[in-house]
């Protein structure tokens, strides 16, 4: 999809909504505390938001249970206006492209021309799911006995979403598009390092015309709202993207409070194998990209790059050259590549995984330090010489810090790939079909992504093995888990057929 052709980037757009949106209304939270979103890119306030505690989201399940009530105006819809009202949503989200657009580049950091695009996908994911409204069936079954056996699928009722910073504005797309889809209620909670486009972005779905309760998000802590949702009796599934360690809190509360569903979209350590009858140039550049996209704060990012011995050298040495040419600075310059880090936590996080890159040995080819002297910008980082039982090689970064790795035969590779902990992606550039499907089959990875990486579409179910995750996000695959199954049979007056058999 290509940048919209007229971006108007504005880093002084007005910030309209900074309240909790429960039962399509702007409220304060009830202890009327606040917090600071910073902008990344000076480390200065952007606004004061709302924050919540436990008994606001007990307001907004409330909220979400009455619009689930049997009844009620959204339980009545027909599925195809479901699919219109998503529809709807949508083309709001175009109308208002370049307000979301500087909202997501004032809050995350990331260029305003990825922000648009982050835009542009946001409203392609509800419009898949916006088409599958009303094609999620049931069926019959020839069950035993005299039975007219039927299985029903219905929405699983109030669900809660907790989302990360990276993508602020798609992952919302991302919850909201299937849990509305299959007819559920939603209590969302927004990164507090990014609240301002979820808060936008729920004042357009009232717009569009949903009817009170069943979107609400709720902005605060992790600890504190985060932990309210997960492990809230009312609540009857959790959908989470985040970190691999809050993603076994989630599933512990859930587990204790009511047995809540989960689903988890968590980190990765993602393989990149290259093998020596690619074309380098091209090579480097997607490799470039699969890890420095969105400052390499991404669960699916390249961040280990496997090149065969016979081209390492010359692929070390351009990779180094174009991560030295990355252009820094203001996101929203057009042209530039990389603003700053989320926050500082992340800023420090990185710097830290930088030193031990090099106390651990890996030789440092590009960039190593922060940028700039204010907000979080830290510069392309390049390593190679990395050996698999480094800190940087086994670690998620969620940096903008490239480990390149040197192999000689498929079979080490395919096994060096796979040991880590987690599954979540994985790519593979060679020429030879033979090459790339031995390694698609048994690399163990989520999505498998051969002559190109990050190839996420609406379409495609998106999801991770092992440690990375539980369930999957997108695709038809991705509206299961917002929905329950119902086997329903009927008694049928009996009679009786001579049986020949
Ligand atoms: P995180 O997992 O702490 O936060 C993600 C979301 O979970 C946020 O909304 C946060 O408020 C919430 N949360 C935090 N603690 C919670 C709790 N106890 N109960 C319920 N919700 C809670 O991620 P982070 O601290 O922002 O980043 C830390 C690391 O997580 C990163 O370095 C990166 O490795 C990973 N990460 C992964 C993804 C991804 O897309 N897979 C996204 C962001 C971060």
């Amino acid at each position: 999809m290509e940048t919209p052709k007229n971006p108007n980037p504005n880093p002084d757009q007005e910030i309209q909504f900074t309240k909790l949106f429960i039962n399509n209304e702007f409220v304060d939270s009830i202890s009327k505390k606040t917090f600071a979103t910073i902008n990344p890119a000076n480390g200065k306030k952007i606004a004061d938001i709302a924050e919540a505690d436990k008994a606001d989201v007990d307001l907004a399940v409330k909220a979400a249970q009455k619009a689930f009530e049997r009844g009620s105006e959204w339980r009545n819809l027909d599925a195809s206006a479901r699919g219109r009202l998503l529809y709807r949503l949508a083309d709001l989200i175009d109308r208002d492209s370049a307000i979301l657009s500087n909202l997501e580049t004032l809050d995350n950091g990331k260029p305003y021309e990825d922000a648009c695009l982050d835009v542009l996908f946001s409203g392609e994911f509800l419009r898949y799911y916006a088409g599958l409204c009303d094609k999620i069936h049931g069926r019959t079954v020839p069950s035993d006995g005299n039975l007219f056996s039927y299985v029903r699928k219905e929405p699983i009722g109030v669900v809660g979403q907790i989302i990360p910073w990276n993508y602020p504005l798609m992952m919302v797309s991302w919850k909201w598009a299937p849990a509305l889809a299959a007819g559920c209620t939603i209590v969302l909670k927004p990164a507090e390092q990014t609240p301002l486009s979820a808060l936008y972005v729920a004042n357009l779905a009232k717009e569009a015309g949903f009817p009170a309760g069943v979107v609400n998000v709720i902005t605060g802590y992790g600890p504190t709202v985060g932990a309210a949702i997960a492990s809230h009796p009312d609540i009857r599934k959790v959908a989470f993207t985040g970190s691999t360690e809050v993603g076994k809190l989630i599933m512990e509360a859930a587990a204790k409070s009511n047995l809540k569903k989960v689903s988890l979209e968590l980190g990765g350590k993602s393989p990149l194998v290259i093998f020596d009858d690619v074309n380098i140039d091209e090579a480097v550049d997607i490799a470039h990209n699969a890890i420095f996209a969105n400052h390499g704060q991404n669960c699916c990012a390249g961040s280990r790059t496997f090149v065969h011995e016979k081209i390492y050298d010359e692929f070390v040495e351009k990779a180094a050259e174009m991560a030295k040419n990355r252009k820094l600075g203001s996101p929203f310059e057009i042209g530039v590549q990389q603003g700053p880090q989320v926050d500082d936590q992340m800023f420090k996080k990185v710097l830290t995984y930088i030193d031990y890159g090099k106390e651990d040995g890996a030789k440092l080819e590009a960039g190593g330090k922060r940028w700039g002297n204010e907000g979080f910008y830290i510069e392309p980082t390049v390593f190679s010489n990395v050996t698999d039982d480094m800190r940087i090689a086994q670690d998620e970064i969620f940096g903008p810090v490239q480990s390149i790795l040197k192999f000689k035969t498929i079979d080490e590779v395919i096994e060096r790939a796979n040991n880590t902990t987690y599954g979540l992606a994985a790519g593979v550039l060679t020429n030879d079909i033979n090459t790339a499907l031995t390694f698609a089959n048994a690399v163990e990875a989520g999505s498998v992504w051969v002559n190109c990486y990050d190839a996420v579409t609406p379409q495609m179910p998106f999801g991770g093995y092992k440690q990375s995750g539980i369930g999957r996000e997108l695709g038809a695959e991705g509206i299961e888990s917002y929905l329950e199954t119902k086997a329903v049979s009927i008694k049928l007056p009996s009679f009786k057929v001579p049986s020949k058999i």
